[in-house]
């Protein structure tokens, strides 16, 4: 049995970065609200187009993620889960679906975060993720991994991204102390290097097993 993970922190924390390293290194898939979100952002609900939300920075209505973290949840041996839960409706059902091996807190000052949102750029073949001063490709726009064209997500403009960042203070910022009352909370040291929060994160899941 693959291990189940939860990868905890703020926007640009740096979860979908060290979630790429873990895929590779532990054989987990990755199940990413943002992404599977994004892949659907014109789809109607009865709350709405996701996009209506995401390009507010507000978070998407809970019936519409919930649905998608259930089935995705339900097909994965062991996942790394990425952005979910987001306020503590979310945390208590995700507790009636599964069980976590290990939950991870990626610790990042919220001066750190806008710098890291506004200069983040994605490859739109795979997904891959770049940043323009802290994590460069070797060239301008163009994706190390599989030579697609990066791009600049809708949502890291500086204005929405502060919002971001202030709807996971409200909302997100609770979930990150009820793992952490029930002693299940790894807290990563998210300034270091990429390199250095991989060793720690890569460390925490190996003493978990
Ligand atoms: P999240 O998935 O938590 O929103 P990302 O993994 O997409 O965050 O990272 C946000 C941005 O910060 C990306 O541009 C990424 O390259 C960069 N980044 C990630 N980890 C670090 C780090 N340890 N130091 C500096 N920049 C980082
Ligand atoms: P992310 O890719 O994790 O930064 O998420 C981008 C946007 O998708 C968020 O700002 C929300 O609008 C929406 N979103 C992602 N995950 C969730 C979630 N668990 N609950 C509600 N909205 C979400």
């Amino acid at each position: 049995m693959e291990p189940n993970i939860l990868i905890l922190g703020a926007p640009g924390a740096g979860k979908g970065t060290q979630s790429s390293n873990i895929v590779e290194e532990f054989g987990v898939e990755h199940v990413t609200t943002g992404d599977a979100l994004r892949e659907n952002k014109h789809m109607e609900t009865e709350y709405g187009t996701p996009a209506s939300f995401m390009d507010e920075g507000e978070l998407v209505p809970d019936p519409v993620v919930n649905e998608i973290v259930e089935a995705a949840l339900s097909q994965a041996d062991g996942y790394v889960l990425d952005g979910y839960p987001r306020n503590l409706d979310q945390a208590e059902f995700l507790s009636e679906i599964t069980d976590l091996d290990v939950v991870l807190y990626l610790d990042v000052d919220e001066d750190e975060l806008v710098g890291r949102l506004t200069g983040r750029r994605v490859c739109s073949e795979c997904g891959a993720t770049f940043h323009v001063d802290f994590n460069p490709p070797e060239e301008e726009g163009v994706c190390d991994e599989c030579g697609g064209e990066l791009y600049q997500r809708d949502d890291d403009t500086e204005e929405t991204a502060r919002e971001r960042i202030r709807v996971y203070e409200e909302n997100t910022a609770p979930v990150v102390e009820f793992y952490d009352e029930r002693g299940e909370l790894a807290r990563i040291d998210g300034e270091q290097s990429l390199e250095g929060v991989w060793e720690d994160v890569k460390a925490a899941i190996e003493s978990s097993a």
